[in-house]
């Protein structure tokens, strides 16, 4: 349930109302905007007298809100939500160019991509750690030592970093970690979400291979209960009958979710397509539809890479990306 307060409503009186319906046992989400002030009301609202309710002299309307996610609901937070990493900021028109190899190989590896992909204009470095791969005899990452290397990236470059968590248990090691992944595999670990949501960490969390937009939603849903807001959402394809790609990229998911939501969507064009001459069109596209962000892979030997080398770019080429996605964002301001 929402209830929209009217214009000139003092903070005292929000405060009054505030602390009245939390005495019903409800949690009670303010939204300050420039416009007007919202209240989403979580929790059981039945008992709630809606009538008695608009009838206050303070509240303009109030409105049921039929969708079971609440707090990551445009409904509940009329703004875009802007998620700030270390001092680079996403969302609300703040784009977050992240890049980087799809795992972690070694420190020169590392460092030389963070090094290229920042001059090229990347605002955050991603690099798995902790890989989750379809056969367990392919390379898994290089674990607390990937993370320990991305460390050094961030502390060469000052790029803050992106990477996956698996297991919870893992937790300790992404003390210094700006951005936790939560990756497509692990859209619906609830136990994971839930943890994470005790964190104040920024979590990139990415859609399952073969889920819906809401349950993507409901999955932000989880983290946000347990109190953590900064959540970016990602689109990075979906399983669907086409085999030429790796993923179908749901393109329309970027309008869907700003739509239903506030917070950030991210595209990631290198796992939809999983072949690297068609990310930058796919990247480009995702940037003219309005995304708060791109992830793509870049690798400075594409071809030797441990991991998803037929769709990381090289630095030359990410680099081209770059000025091309540049160029599109300033034509639709
Ligand atoms: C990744 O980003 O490294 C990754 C494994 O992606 P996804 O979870 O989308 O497959
Ligand atoms: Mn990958």
């Amino acid at each position: 349930m929402i209830a929209i307060l009217k214009n000139g409503t003092t903070e005292e009186q929000t405060a009054h109302l505030v602390s009245w319906l939390k005495h019903m046992n409800l949690d009670v989400h303010v939204s300050k905007g420039a416009e007007m002030t919202v209240l989403g009301l979580i929790g059981d609202t039945s008992r709630v007298d809606m009538e008695l309710l608009s009838s206050l002299e303070i509240v303009s309307s109030v409105k049921r809100v039929s969708e079971p996610f609440k707090q990551a609901n445009r409904k509940f937070h009329p703004n875009d939500s802007i998620i700030q990493v270390g001092n680079v900021k996403i969302g609300g028109g703040y784009f977050a160019m992240i890049a980087g190899p799809c795992s972690v190989e070694s420190e020169e590896q590392i460092i030389e991509v963070a090094q290229a992909v920042k001059e090229s204009g990347a605002n955050i470095l991603r690099g798995g750690a902790f890989k989750p791969r379809t056969s367990p005899y392919a390379f898994q990452g290089m674990k607390e030592a990937g993370i320990q290397l991305l460390l050094k990236a961030k502390e060469a470059t000052g790029l803050p970093i992106v990477t996956e968590i698996m297991n919870i248990s893992a937790l300790d090691l992404f003390a210094d970690v700006d951005i936790i992944q939560v990756g497509a595999r692990n859209m619906q670990n609830f136990d994971l979400l839930k943890e994470l949501g005790k964190t104040n960490k920024p979590i990139l969390l990415k859609r399952g291979l073969a889920n819906t937009l809401q349950e993507l939603l409901m999955s932000a849903e989880y983290i946000m209960s347990e109190g953590n807001e900064n959540v970016i959402l990602c689109e990075r394809g979906i399983r669907t009958f086409e085999t030429y790609t790796r993923n179908t990229l749901d393109l329309s998911a970027v309008s869907v979710l700003h739509e239903l939501s506030h917070l950030p969507v991210v595209v990631d064009p290198s796992h939809a397509t999983g072949k690297s001459r068609l990310v930058p069109p796919m990247a480009m596209a995702a940037a003219a539809a309005g995304a708060d962000g791109i992830m793509v892979e870049v690798h400075n030997n594409p071809s030797c890479a441990l991991c998803d080398g037929a769709q990381s770019l090289t630095p030359a080429q990410f680099d081209e990306l770059n000025h091309r996605v540049q160029k599109i964002r300033e034509a639709i301001v």
